[in-house]
This record gives C-alpha cells, sequence and structure tokens, in this order.
C-alpha cells in the first residue's frame, strides 16, 4: 500500500469509503509523520489520544454508512481556533493556561462532518506576522529549502504551522486564518493551496480576534479539490457572528473542472511593482496563459489606490487589534502577572505577556485611535478602504469575473532575514491586503518555482461570494503547473 500520508484528502475520503483502509489507520500514519517531523514546529499541541478517539467514531459511521463529508479525514487546526478542552494559546504567551470552555464554530462544522482532530498549529503571535517568528512558540521551518542549501525558510505566516504541516504531510487539510494574508502568502511559500473567503462567508465565532473587519477563517489543502471540500464543510451562516451572511453555502467542489471559456481575467497594472523579480512576472505571465489556453479572455484592468491599501491596512488592523486585545488585562482569563496595584497588574501582564510585535500594533492602533489623530489616520484609512473596494467593484462592473495576481512578491526567506525593519516584512502583504480590505474572496494557487527551486503562488480574486469561480479557475492553473512536493530532510 502506498504510504497513506501522500494521498490528497480526496483520494482518501474514496480509500475510506471503499474500506481500503480505516480512518484509524490513516491517523495513525500521519500522527506518526507528525512525531517524525517536530524539527519543523509546526505542531504546537499534538492530540493523539482525541485524534484516535475520533478515528474510530468515523469508522464505526463509515461502517454504517453515516459518515459526513470529512469522514475520517485526519486534520490539523491553526491555535487560533478556540478549541473545547484543547489548550487555544494564539501562540502568544498571555494565552498560554487558556483551555476555552467551548468550540469555534468553523471546527465545530468540521468535527459535525466527520474530521478527526491532529492537534494544534503553530502561528505568528496573535497571528500578526508574515513569517511565524513572532511565535512564542519559536518560528515554524518550511519544508522547502534552496536547492543545495540547508538554510532553513519561513514558511510564511501567519498560518506557517497550517502551510508547514500540509506541505509535508503531516496532516490532509488545516484551518487557518487571513486578516492579511496569512492563508494565501505561506500557501504560496509552501506549494500548498489557501482559499480566503468573502468576508461574511466563515463565523468568525470562536477564533481568537485580531482585526475583526478583516479577519476571515479558511482553509489550507494539498490540492485545489482538497481546499474546495474543507471550504464545504467551514462555511455557513452563524447567529453567534453578526458579520456571518445568511447564504446558502454552494457544493465548491463541484466547481472543479467546470469551464472557464469565455471568463474575462483581469490583470491588474497596479500589481506590476518596480524591482519585481523577473520570475514573478514569468510566472504571472505563465498563469495568464494558461487561463487563456482555457478559454479566458485576459485584460489589463487598473486598481488605481493600490498603491494606498497597505499603509491603510497597517493602520486600520492595529486599530482594530489594539481594540480586541484589550481583553487581556490579567484579570479574567490567561497569564497575571501581579502588581503593586490594578494599574501596575495590567502592566505586567501585558508588557510580559505580549511580543514585540503585538506591543508594537497595540502601540500603533492606540495611536491612531487617540483623540486629535482619530481623522487624520483611521479616518482617513478607512475612507481610502472604501476607495480600494470601489476600483475592485469598477472592474467587476466592467464585467471583469476574476482578477488574476502574483500571490507574494518573492519566495520563501530565511529565518531571521527580514526581522530587523517591520517594515520590510510589511511588504510581504502587498498583493494580498487590498483583497481583505475589500472583504473579497481570494485563492492562491502553485503555480512555479523559482531559480533556487522554490514555490511560487498565483492569486486569483473573485467577486463577493464567487469562491467557486477561484476553485475552477484554480484547478487550471494546477493542471497546467503540475503539484509540488518538498523532498524530505526532517
Ligand atoms: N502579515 C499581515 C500582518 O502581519 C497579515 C496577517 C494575517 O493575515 N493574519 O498583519
Amino acid at each position: 500500500m502506498t504510504d497513506l500520508t501522500s494521498l490528497t484528502l480526496a483520494e482518501a475520503r474514496t480509500g475510506l469509503a471503499n474500506k481500503t483502509f480505516t480512518s484509524l489507520e490513516l491517523t495513525d500514519a500521519h500522527l506518526k509523520a507528525i512525531a517524525a517531523a517536530r524539527a519543523l514546529n509546526a505542531f504546537v499541541l499534538e492530540t493523539p489520544d482525541q485524534a484516535r478517539t475520533m478515528a474510530r467514531d468515523a469508522d464505526a459511521k463509515i461502517v454504517k454508512g453515516q459518515g459526513g463529508p470529512l469522514a475520517g479525514i485526519p486534520l490539523g487546526i491553526k491555535d487560533l481556533f478556540a478549541t473545547k478542552g484543547v489548550r487555544t494559546t494564539a501562540c502568544s504567551k498571555i494565552l498560554d493556561n487558556f483551555v476555552p470552555t467551548y468550540e469555534s464554530t468553523v471546527t465545530s462544522q468540521i468535527w459535525r462532518d466527520g474530521a478527526v482532530m491532529l492537534g494544534k498549529l503553530n502561528n505568528d503571535e496573535f497571528a500578526m506576522g508574515s513569517s511565524n517568528e513572532t511565535s512564542c512558540f519559536g518560528p515554524v521551518a518550511n519544508p522547502w529549502r534552496r536547492e543545495g542549501s540547508n538554510t532553513t525558510l519561513v514558511p510564511g505566516g501567519s498560518s506557517g504551522g497550517s502551510a508547514s504541516a500540509v506541505a509535508a504531510l503531516l496532516c490532509m487539510g488545516a484551518t487557518a486564518t487571513d486578516t492579511g494574508g496569512s492563508i494565501r502568502q505561506p500557501a504560496a511559500f509552501t506549494a500548498t493551496v489557501g482559499m480566503k473567503p468573502t468576508y461574511g462567508r466563515c463565523s468568525r465565532w470562536g477564533i481568537v480576534a485580531f482585526a475583526s473587519s478583516l479577519d476571515q477563517a479558511g482553509p489550507i489543502g494539498r490540492t485545489v479539490r482538497d481546499a474546495s471540500i474543507l471550504m464545504r464543510s467551514m462555511a455557513g451562516h452563524d447567529p453567534k457572528d453578526t458579520t456571518s451572511v445568511d447564504r446558502e453555502v454552494p457544493d465548491f467542489e463541484a466547481a472543479i473542472g467546470k469551464s472557464v471559456k469565455g471568463m474575462k481575467i483581469g490583470l491588474p497594472k497596479e500589481y506590476r511593482l518596480d524591482g519585481m523579480p523577473a520570475e514573478i512576472e514569468k510566472l504571472w505571465s505563465e498563469g495568464a496563459a494558461w487561463l487563456k489556453a482555457a478559454g479566458a479572455e485576459l485584460v489589463e484592468i487598473s486598481l488605481p489606490h493600490t498603491k494606498y491599501a497597505l499603509p491603510a491596512y497597517y493602520i486600520v488592523a492595529p486599530a482594530e487589534a489594539s481594540s480586541n486585545l484589550a481583553r487581556y488585562d490579567g484579570v479574567r482569563y490567561g497569564l497575571r502577572v501581579p502588581g503593586r496595584s490594578i494599574g501596575e497588574l495590567y502592566e505586567h501582564t501585558r508588557g510580559q505577556g505580549f511580543g514585540a510585535e503585538v506591543r508594537r500594533r497595540v502601540m500603533i492602533g492606540t495611536y491612531v485611535l487617540s483623540a486629535g489623530y482619530y481623522d487624520a489616520y483611521y479616518l482617513r484609512a478607512q475612507k481610502v478602504r472604501t476607495l480600494i473596494k470601489k476600483d475592485f467593484e469598477d472592474c467587476f462592473a466592467k464585467g471583469v469575473t476574476a482578477i488574476l495576481t502574483p500571490a507574494t512578491p518573492s519566495a520563501a526567506f530565511g529565518i531571521g532575514e527580514k526581522g530587523a525593519d517591520p517594515v520590510e516584512m510589511y511588504l510581504n502583504d502587498i498583493f494580498t491586503v487590498t483583497v481583505n480590505m475589500a472583504g473579497l474572496p481570494g485563492i492562491a494557487v502553485p503555480a512555479g518555482k523559482d531559480a533556487q527551486g522554490l514555490p511560487l503562488g498565483l492569486q486569483l480574486i473573485g467577486r463577493p461570494f464567487d469562491e467557486e469561480t477561484l476553485f475552477s479557475l484554480g484547478e487550471v492553473i494546477e493542471q497546467a503547473a503540475g503539484r509540488f512536493t518538498p523532498p524530505k530532510w526532517w
């Protein structure tokens, strides 16, 4: 029998249904892979006992023909999703003893559909970062390395554990979240598929909040089809999240293989950056050519406010973060560092509980929201946000079906390579933040490799609630580019 960990989720689903193997066997194979891959630091908590119990339950249901759409499929969960009775930290010291008494809506839906939890996955602290280096559990290693080099590279962030674990075949898929690119950028860095759904498609309830108007959950999968299968279980209306949209959840998988003939694909001229590596340009043109060969029509479009997206995001996101993170005060839950007064208790707890990047964001956010600066920064950023959204609306109104862009301005970089200047790190999000600012769906699909053998991804941006088209187009790229798996060194 082939190694069970090398199957795609869709293949495993068939194998389970045909009783070629059991969920317990599939789960054990992944638990073994996880135990042998601790060097990657992708998991911050392994839950083997729970995994085996869930796998046995799934097997019993499959035998009775009662297995759900994810019956018996072992998955990893980003440590930003609250899991009942299982430590959930957001990879912050301030929450390192937090065991939720409730389950997030998204994870409860995937358990409802029969999935098996392998454990919790590493991420940047409170999902703030692009490299997974801000986690209190330390950085995650990308399973990919430059050809002929032993340098450890970052898997991207903030969902670095999710991407690394999926790429290294430690889990069949993973949950992730995306506030400014945290699903798509790590997917691009690891040759996995990451889908950030339309804002409101997945419930945010029970997910540790970073910037509530931008945060959205989504899957990272081994293939476009796998991501589409996961999406169906993760999506859906939830009255407990007022921003969740009451809309039918389509069978996203049915979009795979649908013709893209006649679709109008926009190529935004503002994404052609000065100094962009030639390899990224080439990848982008190749992607466009593949879509054209599949019958799509390519058009140049303009998204004129793109250049303001990054600065505006780095006002809006920290502003919301500073407000969301006010709850970590050492009184209600999480870390408490005593002081002589309540003020000192707050200061000690927050000073010692939050890492440097989180403290920086809280300070920036507090500043831009403070009296006297609110209009100059926060209000102006919100106005820019409206203009960014309008840029996209104008293109869609002119008949553009979806937009093709690079996913990242470069391939994965080394651990510690970009730490010194925070702005250098923020620049990584240049192609992804606009999508969050506009609330649109976006998918990152592996599309090729750079000269050093590292994976590169392309991004497709869709109309609101048109994730299906992104899955159809994404699969065209996947078919043309092929699947990439890293050589095992860990
Ligand atoms: N890298 C971006 C940031 O640091 C986005 C993170 C995210 O999407 N959670 O804010």
